[in-house]
């Protein structure tokens, strides 16, 4: 097995006290031995019995902002352009998901619109049979441009970054992003097809917090679907632990619901989740809340640190490099790209992710003095 820099297989591993023997390690036609993975119909099962049914794949680690939650001031280290899958890798990777059950992709980065030709790769995606469900988050300070090719070529949901409504706090918090872009791309998306569009808001204590009720206020007036996403400790910079390294910048969601009560908002189906209307299978949590001047928002809480969903993670992560990452906060083991360039069959690929699987640790451990140095933007968020 191709390895992306981890520990090695040989003689099983330990995966939070339970021993797997390395005969058990081999499944999906590779081995007859059983195995505690087992596939249930199409899907990926992990040790945790927790059904993956969701990929999110990278790109390109490259982006055109550098926002203050995701990367250092001086920018992420990229990956030499070689080491990137191509378009046929990232297809292929795709497709191999697919076969195992994967209904959901979502796009992402880096900023996945700065791949160049993208709208050619995601109509080379979108034909995929199986792919029931075809979504991108973006930054959208490109979108204005390519929307409307996007949706012709087969994207059928957007998610855009938007932190806040303020231009010079924008221009800060993303070092250098264009507001007036992206109020423009959310235009053409919406032109072009795209409804209940999701915004996603990182929150970001003695940043952007001011900025809750005027987004709220937006995305009722736009019918867009909003998140407040707690701030996670990664990302290769000292914003999250504050000056006090104590998680400074963090802000949880209890609190930003209690700042949208004291401007107005009303939690009264606060038992109601899923607000109705919401596609996704993703991590938020989300309600149906009303203002007496804006009318009803659905809003979506990811609340990552304060109340993490590890238990029903349905997810697992390809980056831009190829490397299989079985949980956000690991480092992942599986070189898809590895294995794709040495010549591996689509059995042995996907007898690999099913083993990869193994290794799924059953929770992230944020907390303050954990803090991942690794930039999101090359994970992929
Ligand atoms: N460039 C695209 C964008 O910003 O939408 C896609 C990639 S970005 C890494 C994916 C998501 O991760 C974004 O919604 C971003 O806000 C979020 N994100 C980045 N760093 C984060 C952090 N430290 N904590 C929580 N969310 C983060
Ligand atoms: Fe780029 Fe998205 Fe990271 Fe911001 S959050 S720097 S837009 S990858």
């Amino acid at each position: 097995m191709s390895s992306a820099g981890g520990s090695s297989r040989a003689g099983g591993v330990d995966l939070g006290g339970t021993r797997v023997a390395a005969e058990n390690l081999r499944i999906g036609g590779c081995s007859a031995a059983t195995t505690p993975v087992e596939r249930v119909g199409f899907h990926l099962v992990d040790l945790a019995r927790r059904q993956v049914r969701y990929l999110r794949l990278s790109l390109t680690d490259r982006c055109n902002y550098r926002c203050v939650y995701c990367m250092p001031a001086e920018g992420a280290t990229v990956a030499p352009r070689a080491d990137l899958l191509d378009f046929d890798e990232l297809v292929r990777t795709c497709r191999l998901f697919v076969g195992l059950g994967i209904r959901h992709v979502r796009l992402t980065g880096g900023e996945p619109l700065v791949r160049r030709d993208v709208v050619d790769l995601i109509g080379r995606i979108a034909a995929i049979d199986g792919i029931a469900d075809l979504a991108m988050t973006t930054n959208a300070h490109l979108l204005a441009e390519l929307a409307a090719p996007l949706r012709r070529a087969g994207l059928r949901r957007l998610n855009v970054s938007l932190d806040t409504l303020d231009p010079e706090r924008f221009a800060s918090l993303t070092r250098g992003g264009d507001l007036q872009r992206v109020l423009d791309g959310l235009r053409a998306a919406h032109d072009a097809g795209f409804r209940a569009i999701k915004l996603n808001a990182v929150v970001v204590r003695g940043r952007n917090e001011v900025d809750l009720a005027p987004l709220a206020a937006f995305a009722a007036e736009h019918g867009h679907v909003l998140r407040f996403i707690e701030y996670m400790p990664i990302g290769l910079d000292d914003t999250w632990s504050g000056a006090d390294g104590q998680g400074g910048g963090f802000l949880a969601a209890a609190e930003m619901k209690n700042n949208l009560v004291a401007h107005g908002w009303r939690f009264d189906d606060a038992q109601a989740a899923p607000a109705a209307g919401v596609v996704g299978g993703g991590p938020a949590r989300y309600e149906r809340v009303h203002h007496p001047e804006h009318g009803a928002l659905d809003l979506g809480f990811i609340t990552a640190v304060s109340d993490h969903f590890c238990a029903t993670c349905n997810r697992v992560r390809v980056t831009a490099t190829g490397v299989l990452r079985e949980c956000l906060s690991a480092p992942g083991r599986l070189s898809l790209r590895e294995a794709m360039r040495a010549g591996s069959s689509d059995a042995e690929l996907a007898a690999m992710v099913q083993d990869a699987l193994l290794g799924k640790v059953e929770g992230h451990r944020f907390a303050v003095g954990e803090q991942t140095y690794e930039a999101m933007s090359s994970i992929g968020g």
